[in-house]
């Protein structure tokens, strides 16, 4: 058997390992345009910013390994440039010398990935502006700031004495990962950075007021950001520098400026082939990665996959998904009757040494379905046991199921990164196994002080939830407060901090004995910082006949909404 597989980077590669790895005797060519294959995409923003030093670090593969260990036919610059399916052909050619040759298939995979887009906006050609999807773009970027500070300030053109120390200005477009990475990475080389941002939040698949402690994380460290507007145009200005012109009319000078305003998938080829292309613009597939030719497959960013949590198409341009479709197109084509389940979009993103992390279905995503079969709840819980030193608090969003108790998504964030993976990643898991609130709450999970806590923030999560279904502790959030009955258990000099105008406050230690202070004909809307003491002064109200919710998530986020209305 003969097979072609078209881009040489996650999904191509993968694929190409996986082939040879069950099938000894077939013919494998690995194509892929440019001059690396096998490269780590996810490293390049830290290239930028000098995290991975070495260029060569980022090469994970390379067209001599392909040969060497594998047996496949690894051809780098060589672009896949028409496809004849009806004869099973596809024309091959050499980037550096323009020759054209034609090879036959028995099993074509595409694997091409998904393009930067590059509106067509005044200007967008001028030196300074890059994209960072490849080596070369990340060389070129790296050279661009190392032709030093001097000309990146246009101070090359001050005469006499230098007194000042020049701000180099980078104006990144985007607030995507791609954008936000990049952004981090050009302020750890010193740079003042701007981040543009079309819609009104960071990070579009976060529910908003999520997103807001992202927004205001990244202005603590030094990113300035302008939300709800667009690029509309660039303007070379004299010593090197650029201008970037705003939908609305603001000005910013630029040393530099990242592209990172998207990606769409690779279909030029596919559309060629006549292979049909879904409503989202990605080549469609089935379960087994199959075309609508049965003897072409693809994968990765290039493809529409099924969101198992809304069942809906959808584009993911995630590492993960795209190597574990390589590997079941491999396994497809040699007869094994491997599926893709599905995508949930698990992603995190590392902000200077903190996280931000989600998986499966968002609030929003909820709400623009019309889906009102769920709760939420917000808590915050430690990294790791508070006795033990360098516990930090982490933030969560959990939504589920209110006729069953079906987890459906989670999102988290906080200054510890690996905490926020570990939790992020066994939701992810649960989500995928389909489990229920409950099965959070038996979750048997790592636990030594310096990792975890004997109740570790999966199991409250579950816990939680287990109490707001079962009517233990009714909850109710912030958008609901109006015209309430709120009584705030915190303690006094809480209050000197932050308090909430009409709120009657009881300590929640002197609850028991100020009972007759609360009305028994309406609901009672407890607070205190962060849900706990709310949860305890619920529960002795409760019991004590009267009608009483806990604001989820408290004081902390009463902020985060604030936040949110406030833009
Ligand atoms: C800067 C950056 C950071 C990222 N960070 C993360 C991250 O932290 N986590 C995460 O999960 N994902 C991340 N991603 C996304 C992830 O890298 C992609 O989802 C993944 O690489 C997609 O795999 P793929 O095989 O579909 O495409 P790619 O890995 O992009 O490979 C496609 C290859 O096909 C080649 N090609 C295209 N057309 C042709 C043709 N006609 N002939 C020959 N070759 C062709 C291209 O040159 C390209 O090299 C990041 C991406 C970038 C760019």
């Amino acid at each position: 058997m003969k097979i072609i597989i078209i881009g040489g980077v996650a999904g191509g590669a993968s694929c190409a390992a996986r082939l040879r790895r069950l099938d000894e005797k077939a013919e494998i060519i690995m194509v892929e345009r440019g001059p690396y294959v096998s490269f780590a995409n996810c490293g390049l923003p830290y290239h930028v910013g000098n995290v991975i030093e070495k260029e060569s670090s980022l090469l994970i593969g390379s067209e001599q390994m392909f040969k060497g260990m594998f047996g496949i036919d690894c051809r780098i610059n060589c672009e896949a440039i028409a496809i004849d399916a009806a004869n099973k052909t596809v024309d091959l050619r050499d980037t550096k010398t323009g020759t054209v040759t034609t090879e036959p298939y028995d099993k074509l995979v595409l694997a091409p990935g998904a393009a930067s887009v590059h509106p067509p906006l005044p200007g967008i050609g001028l030196p300074g502006i890059f994209h960072v999807r490849t080596v070369p773009d990340t060389r070129a970027i790296r050279e661009w700031l190392e032709k030093g500070t001097d000309f990146l300030a246009g101070m090359s053109n001050y005469v006499g004495i230098q007194m000042v120390k020049p701000v180099t200005r980078a104006v990144v477009v985007g607030g995507g990962f791609i954008g936000l990475e990049t952004a981090e990475n050009l302020i750890h080389r010193g740079f003042e950075v701007t981040l543009i941002q079309k819609g009104p939040q960071l990070l579009g698949p976060l529910d908003p007021e999520i997103a807001c402690l992202v927004e205001g994380h990244m202005q603590r460290h030094g990113l300035k950001l302008v939300l709800d507007d667009g690029v509309a145009g660039f303007k070379q200005l004299d010593g090197g520098a650029l201008e970037v012109q705003t939908s609305s009319g603001k000005n910013l000078t630029a040393d530099v400026v990242i592209l990172a305003i998207g990606v769409r998938p690779e279909t030029s080829l596919a559309k060629s082939a006549g292979l049909t292309i879904g409503e989202r613009g990605g080549i469609v597939v089935d379960e087994h990665m199959v075309t609508s030719n049965p003897d072409i497959l693809a994968v990765g960013d290039a493809v529409e996959v099924t969101d198992f949590g809304t069942g809906e198409q959808s584009l993911i341009a995630l590492a993960g998904p795209a190597n574990r479709q390589g590997r079941i197109a491999a396994d497809v084509i040699c007869g094994r009757d491997s599926k893709y389940r599905g995508t949930q979009g698990t992603s995190i993103i590392g902000l200077f040494g903190g996280a931000a992390a989600w998986t499966g279905i968002s609030e929003k995503t909820l709400i623009r379905k019309g889906d009102t079969d769920y709760e939420k709840l917000y808590f915050f819980g430690n990294s790791h046991a508070g006795y033990y030193p360098g516990a930090q608090l982490l933030g969560f969003k959990v939504i589920f199921r209110k006729s069953d108790g079906k987890l459906l998504g989670a999102q988290a964030l906080g200054a510890d990164g690996p905490a926020v993976d570990k939790r992020i990643s066994t939701f992810a898991a649960f989500i995928q196994m389909g489990a229920t609130i409950h099965d959070l709450e038996e979750a048997e999970l790592c636990y030594a002080p310096q990792f975890g806590s004997a109740k570790d923030p999966v199991n409250f999560a579950g816990m939680i939830a287990d109490n707001i279904l079962s009517g233990a502790m009714p909850v109710c959030h912030w958008d609901t407060v109006d015209g309430a009955f709120l009584l705030d258990v915190r303690n006094p000099p809480e209050l000197a901090l932050e308090s909430v105008p009409g709120a009657l406050n009881i300590p929640l230690p002197q609850l028991r004995s100020r009972l007759g202070e609360l009305p028994k004909d309406r609901e009672i809307k407890v607070f205190c910082r962060s849900g706990q003491r709310g949860h305890y002064a619920t529960r002795i109200l409760l019991q004590n006949g009267f009608k009483a919710t806990n604001l989820s998530g408290g004081m902390l986020t009463r902020a985060m909404h604030a936040m949110v209305s406030s833009k």
